[in-house]
């Protein structure tokens, strides 16, 4: 499904990622672990096609596809689905409007029937409510005055209305309370249906205890330099990055 080769890429022409292979088959659950400042988000900006993002070596491909040579719009509609760290505000938009276009472009890609407003509005109003937002923030703008909690919640139900092949979410720094880590567990545990693969980028194994990854991987210094499964997220629970030489204790 998704399949990195010696990637290299840049930002602001300094080199973040330095190397960095990884494979994602379909239905498989990754974890990416690391110290501060690793690139984990890096990662995730590169692959959606970031502007300011350059890659200089290396090569992606999405279901066989040279993602690294799909515009951003391309790259959603090859089912890649970053749930961004800081989501943007888009206000004069409403969700619904927002969400609407954007999966009747997904179903066009795909070959299907654009949905009617009426069975668009069935399908959110049942992921607003599995994500436990009230349903007018059906027709707020989209993400106007959320809370971090509330964008945490939007972005799942965008994910269960678009029903991505490939879901990056990245939980770094966004300081979820227990409620809203529940929320973003649960979201990705109904989606997962051995065939839509998950990587998910955290800080903590905390969030591990509710989403199994299949693989942890340690992303240190641009590439990731240990992988085991879930039992490698505790043992950095423990004992930190310290394996990982003394540079990264202190950055932890
Ligand atoms: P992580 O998500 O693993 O904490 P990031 O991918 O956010 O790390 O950042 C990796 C490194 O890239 C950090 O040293 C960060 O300061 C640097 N970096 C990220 N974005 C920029 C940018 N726009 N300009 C310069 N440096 C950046
Ligand atoms: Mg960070
Ligand atoms: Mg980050």
């Amino acid at each position: 499904m998704l399949s990195i080769k010696n990637l290299h890429a840049s930002v602001e022409e300094k080199n973040i990622i330095k190397g960095l292979n990884l494979e994602v088959k379909p239905g498989e659950v990754h974890a990416i672990m690391g110290p501060n400042g690793a690139g984990k988000s890096t990662l995730g900006y590169v692959l959606s096609g970031r502007d300011g993002y350059e890659v200089s070596e290396g090569d992606v491909s999405l279901n066989g596809k040279d993602l690294l040579e799909l515009e951003v719009e391309e790259r959603a509609r090859e089912g890649l689905f970053l749930a961004f760290q800081y989501p943007v505000e888009i206000p004069g938009v409403s969700n619904m409007e927002f969400m609407k276009e954007s999966v009747n472009a997904m179903r066009e890609q795909r070959g299907e029937e654009p949905l009617s407003a009426a069975e668009f509005l069935k399908k959110a109003k049942a992921a607003c409510k599995q994500v436990q937002l009230p349903l007018d923030f059906l027709k707020r703008g989209v993400n106007e005055g959320f809370s971090g909690g509330e964008k945490k919640r939007n972005e799942i139900m965008q994910m269960i209305l678009l029903e991505p092949s490939l879901c990056i979410l990245d939980e770094s720094d966004s300081g979820l309370d227990v409620d809203a880590l529940q929320v973003v567990a649960d979201g990705v545990n109904s989606q997962r249906d051995g065939k839509r693969s998950f990587i998910v980028v955290t800080h903590y194994q905390r969030l591990l205890d509710y989403i199994k990854p299949d693989f942890v991987h340690i992303l240190a210094d641009g590439k990731i330099v240990k992988s085991g499964d879930a039992s490698l997220a505790h043992e950095v629970e423990k004992s930190g990055y310290a394996f990982l030489g003394k540079s990264y204790e202190e950055a932890e």
